[in-house]
């Protein structure tokens, strides 16, 4: 079966907020072996909202609305939708009460206006909403002669979500046909989009009963395996054979198969090394120290270290000799192992990562330009010093640089 799913929200219209309801039943849905087919975001007016609705109904076999579902004027979604369906509005007195009980339980008088909340689409059924007043419905019904699932959902993510994961998985099971279903997400560090889709679509191409979707972030680049079969073991072994086959690909830059981030890998290899952390950071402004301390129980391997953002800290923090400061200045190979191998010895770690560069957009010169970054790995023998020149604006730059040290890391450990 397929789905649309319409957003309701002017706010949704704005640069200032994000649909991300629908991100969140996409994912479930497609659980469910359900390909969602078209989204919508529709402001609060009701013209819209009646079209947005008619559409929607008219291309798609279930039809999730969210949002719209308060008590206040804008919020239009169960009138709109019971109008394209060509039904009527009833008054769900259980719900009236439960209102009004809510209510009191909140020490609130409650609005007149809050009762239209118990109103529900005659043939649809109310579904229960703990994190909020607006309750849900579910419909079972045909629109033009053709059957149709619509679901009416809150727009709170909070709530949106609790009522679907309560409320809708299990009534969708029952309607659709049962579905075996696999999925595996695989990341690569480190490696250019169109490098990776180019190496691994020789792979994918190869298995039309797979499908491979590449998702590509800076220093990052995801494939989402999903296949289907008659039995859940045929299913896995569909992704199997083209999972195996891109590990085999990437042996060298996949770190993960299971979903986790590089930090989380990172950290992961620290801990069954028994090694500990620090880093010294300049141009990444402590991304790192924040990406590492983002995992939960890092503090058993990640000791911590400085930012040292002036010559002056980098040389009282890390000891980095003032005449290589003077002599290479301070985005160059040697003063990134400095601090690499100052803040090892500083926090009395197995491992120190230095980094330092020019994250823009001003500062760049003709020999050392925007982009331009040392990262340093040392762990008392040897210190090993990597010089790149990352493309983007600041941010991504600084991201970049992060992931390159993450993957260092993770290179030295496995
Ligand atoms: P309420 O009872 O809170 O009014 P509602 O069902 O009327 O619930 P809305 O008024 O449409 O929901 O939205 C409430 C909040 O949820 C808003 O802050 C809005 O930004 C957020 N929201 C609504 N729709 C979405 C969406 N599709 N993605 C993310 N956030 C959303
Ligand atoms: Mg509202």
């Amino acid at each position: 079966m397929n789905a649309e799913i319409v957003a309701i929200g002017s706010e949704l219209l704005t640069p200032f907020r994000q649909d991300t309801n629908s991100l969140f039943l996409t994912q479930r849905l497609n659980e469910l072996g359900v390909e969602v087919i078209f989204k919508t975001i529709v402001g609060d007016r009701p013209a819209h909202l009646l079209q947005a609705a008619r559409v929607a109904l008219s291309r798609a076999q279930i039809v999730i609305f969210s949002g719209g579902l308060g008590p206040t004027e804008d919020d239009l979604t169960r009138e709109c939708v019971a109008e394209a369906l060509g039904v009527e509005l009833r008054r769900d007195h259980e719900m009236v009460t439960a209102l009004y009980t809510r209510a009191a339980a909140l020490r609130m008088r409650m609005a007149e206006n809050n009762i239209k909340q118990a109103d529900y689409i005659v043939g649809a059924e109310l579904l229960k909403n703990p994190r909020g007043s607006a309750p849900g419905q579910w419909l079972d019904t045909t629109y033009d002669g053709l059957r149709k699932i619509v679901i009416l959902l809150p727009g709170p993510p909070f709530e949106m979500e609790g009522m679907f994961n309560d409320h809708c998985c299990d009534r969708l099971k029952l309607v659709l046909p049962e579905v075996r279903l696999a999925t595996c997400e695989l990341k690569i560090a480190m490696v250019g989009e169109s490098t990776a889709d180019m190496r691994a679509a020789k792979i994918y191409k190869q298995f039309a009963d797979v499908e491979t979707t590449i998702l590509a972030k800076a220093g990052e680049v995801q494939f989402h395996l999903t296949a289907h079969g008659a039995t859940q073991e045929e299913a896995e072994e569909k992704i199997e054979r083209v999972a195996s086959l891109l590990e085999d690909e990437f042996a060298d830059e996949m770190f993960s198969a299971g979903g986790e981030s590089l930090e989380q890998i990172v950290g992961y290899f620290l801990q069954m090394r028994g090694a500990t952390l620090a880093v010294a950071e300049s141009c990444t402004g402590g991304l790192l120290a924040e990406r590492i301390t983002r995992v939960g129980g890092s503090s058993r391997y990640f000791m911590g270290g400085a930012l040292v953002y002036s010559d002056a800290l980098k040389r009282e923090f890390c000891g980095v000799p003032p005449l290589l400061l003077a002599s290479d200045g301070a985005v160059s190979r040697p003063v990134a192992a400095a601090l690499a191998e100052g803040i090892r010895q500083r926090c009395k770690t197995t491992l120190g990562v230095g980094i330092t560069g020019v994250a823009g957009p001003t500062g760049g010169t003709d020999h050392k330009p925007v982009g331009l970054v040392y990262i340093a790995l040392a762990d008392g023998k040897h210190t090993e010093v990597v010089e790149r020149v990352f493309p983007g604006d600041r941010e991504r730059i600084r991201w970049y640089a992060s992931q390159l040290a993450l993957d260092l890391l993770r290179r030295k450990l496995r």
